[in-house]
């Protein structure tokens, strides 16, 4: 262990040297040679789990017209390119979606206790444009999915959407300079302009565990819960779950959120824990409607800004939103902003672990504080640095470990080791230090395994773009992707990508997708200013652009190299390739300034115009 001295901060003593030693093993334990490929695609006999459970199938007639601006994906991300469109005057739009509304991840994520952990007002989009104030300070799930709707029904993007639609691929024709878009039900649609805004979190992945295939009982994954099984709603209350015996395998976002619900309802509850999230306070509340009445217009946009200068380490005056993100990043960065300590790189890099010690030692405590059972508890502890994986804010999740019929079966790093046709086997320690393998029979078997993310952008988009010269978007980001601003593609011309790759990355993610929406408008107002048709990236801007991605990565490589193994340093295995397919190193605020110094500057650099 470490050389056993302590340092105090604020309230809180800890020895350095002896926390780096555990991050340390803890990481290496969870070190898998199979990187991403321990996990297996929803396709074929796994197709199942990605089933709509929320809609009965409509059949329509195959589309063969064509439209100015298709967008794939009814999320945040199309609805605002959606409604900034709409603002800049361009009428003929066609949404693309797979699901039976709008609402994308919100949508498909209705599971108990579904909601989302930035706050309302800074997360809900076109608040003020819609005329609407959510309920509380976090709202829950349905409250977002019914906004989602109401975005679609004010910019009248339900006209002319397509829903349970899916891409199955995108053809670009050089002859009339327009994109060809498969679907699932036989369409050809064409359009001048394609949006992919099918989100980063979008295609769930299962666990490739031995003898998955086997299970007898039902099972189904947290991104299509089964309400007909547990009964019950995204509010709780699965009465028909009061028989059943049920397993849960993960504990990130997803199942912090529905395990309380869980634990209230199931005869028996079996938490399969891997690594435990960091779980900081929640303390929501309903909105104050005298603050609601006293906002002034474009109090939206100033809180948003407010929030993501805090949390990229910006001094404000006021912090608006005073959560937890605030606290937490505020925290790491402001002191350096503050120039306080010392400011040689090695310098900074000490103070911002100092600081992050700080914060897990209070995480960690808090459990114990909560959590009665001494073993259960010192398991919920995370050992590692509170970016290597998304923190947690719940009031309710760590006591659901004190009900009798809850247990946390805590598996050491390693996982679960097998599924049976009746169970859940894993290998832990008993209580003479023998490795011993136990299996915890189930009646119901859930994945709240997450999201595929560090694999190709096409696989996890769910179909194959082919640009000029019937190049496949994933033959060129082969070795990595090639952006100018994450959003042009050479050889793919006319598409306009949404997604965190090679652009920028903030927590409040509807911020970004805001930021794009608007950059989107302007290019699509220019082109037609100018009678222009077809947009595309120029070679050099593009490697330019690329150039920049990798030379902002460097400090941030180093610190996911020491994580401990998540979607974040693409499981343990952080390089070249990820390098290339991470967002713009200096940070989100950065990022929206080169987008609107660019569009200030007026004259497109970058992008080659034509109108053949
Ligand atoms: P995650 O990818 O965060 O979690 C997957 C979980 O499955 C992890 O705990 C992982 O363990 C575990 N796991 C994987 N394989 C095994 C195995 N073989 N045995 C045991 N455990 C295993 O997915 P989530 O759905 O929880 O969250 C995804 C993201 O969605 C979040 O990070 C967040 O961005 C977003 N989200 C946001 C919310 C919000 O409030 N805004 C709410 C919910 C989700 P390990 O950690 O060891 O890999």
């Amino acid at each position: 262990m470490g050389a056993g001295y302590n340092i105090s901060m604020g309230t809180t003593t800890f020895d350095p040297d002896a926390l780096r030693d555990r991050y340390r093993e803890e990481r290496d334990k969870r070190l898998r040679d199979a990187g991403n490929d321990q996990y297996i695609e929803v396709t074929g006999e796994f197709e199942r789990y990605v089933h709509d459970p929320y809609v009965e199938p409509i059949e329509r007639e195959p589309l063969t017209d064509e439209v100015e601006v298709l967008i794939i994906g009814g999320g945040f991300g199309g609805l605002l390119a959606g409604a900034r469109l709409r603002e800049a005057g361009i009428d003929d739009i066609r949404m693309v979606e797979k699901g039976g509304d709008f609402g994308g991840t919100w949508y498909w994520n209705r599971y108990p206790g579904a909601a989302c952990d930035v706050e309302s007002y800074v997360y809900l989009p076109l608040l003020e444009e819609v005329g609407y104030m959510p309920k509380e300070k976090y709202s829950q799930a349905a409250e977002i999915l019914a906004h989602s709707q109401a975005i679609a029904e004010h910019f009248d993007l339900y006209r002319n959407a397509c829903f349970q639609t899916e891409v199955t691929a995108m053809r670009w024709d050089d002859t009339d300079r327009r994109w060809v878009v498969s679907t699932n039900r036989g369409d050809a649609m064409r359009a001048r302009y394609i949006v992919m805004a099918s989100g980063p979190l979008h295609r769930p992945k299962l666990p490739g565990i031995d003898g998955i295939t086997t299970f007898e009982g039902h099972t189904f994954h947290t991104s299509r819960w089964d309400y007909d099984y547990t009964g019950g709603n995204s509010d709780g209350g699965l009465d028909r779950l009061a028989d059943k015996r049920v397993g849960i395998i993960g504990t990130g976002a997803t199942a912090v959120q529905c395990v309380p619900h869980l634990g209230a309802s199931a005869k028996e509850l079996y938490v399969f824990q891997r690594t435990p999230s960091s779980i900081d306070v929640r303390n929501n509340r309903p909105t104050d409607p005298e603050w609601a009445a006293s906002l002034e217009p474009g109090w939206q946009e100033r809180r948003m800004e407010n929030f993501n200068n805090l949390v990229s380490g910006i001094p404000e005056p006021e912090d608006l939103v005073a959560d937890g993100w605030t606290d937490i990043i505020g925290n790491l960065l402001i002191r350096i902003r503050r120039g306080e300590g010392d400011m040689t790189t090695e310098g900074l890099a000490t103070t911002m672990e100092m600081a992050d010690f700080e914060k897990m030692e209070q995480i960690r405590s808090r459990v114990e504080t909560i959590v009665n059972d001494p073993n259960t508890a010192e398991a919920l502890k995370p050992y590692y640095r509170q970016f290597c994986k998304r923190p947690c804010f719940h009031d309710q999740y760590l006591d659901t470990f004190n009900r009798p019929n809850v247990q946390l079966i805590d598996t050491e790093g390693r996982g679960v080791k097998r599924i049976t046709p009746t169970g859940v086997a894993v290998e832990r320690h008993d209580a003479t230090g023998t490795l011993v393998e136990e299996e915890f029979e189930v009646d119901c078997l859930i994945y709240a395994t997450g999201f595929e993310v560090g694999t190709d952008y096409t696989r996890r988009a769910g179909f194959e773009l082919y640009g000029r010269d019937g190049v496949t978007l994933t033959e060129k980001w082969h070795d990595g992707a090639s952006t100018l601003h994450g959003m042009h593609s050479r050889g793919f011309p006319n598409c306009f990508i949404f997604s965190n790759v090679q652009s920028g990355f903030t927590v409040n993610f509807p911020h970004m997708l805001n930021e794009q929406s608007k950059h989107l408008a302007y290019i699509l107002a220019e082109a037609a200013d100018r009678g222009v048709t077809v947009i595309e990236a120029d070679a050099d801007a593009e490697a330019a652009w690329v150039d920049t991605i990798v030379s902002l990565s460097q400090m941030n490589q180093r610190f996911l190299e020491s994580c401990t193994p998540g979607y974040y340093n693409n499981e343990g295995k952080p390089g070249d390739r990820s390098v290339k397919n991470g967002s713009y190193g200096a940070g989100s605020i950065a990022f929206i300034e080169v987008l609107e110094a660019w569009r200030a500057a007026g004259d497109l650099a970058g992008l080659e115009l034509s109108a053949p």
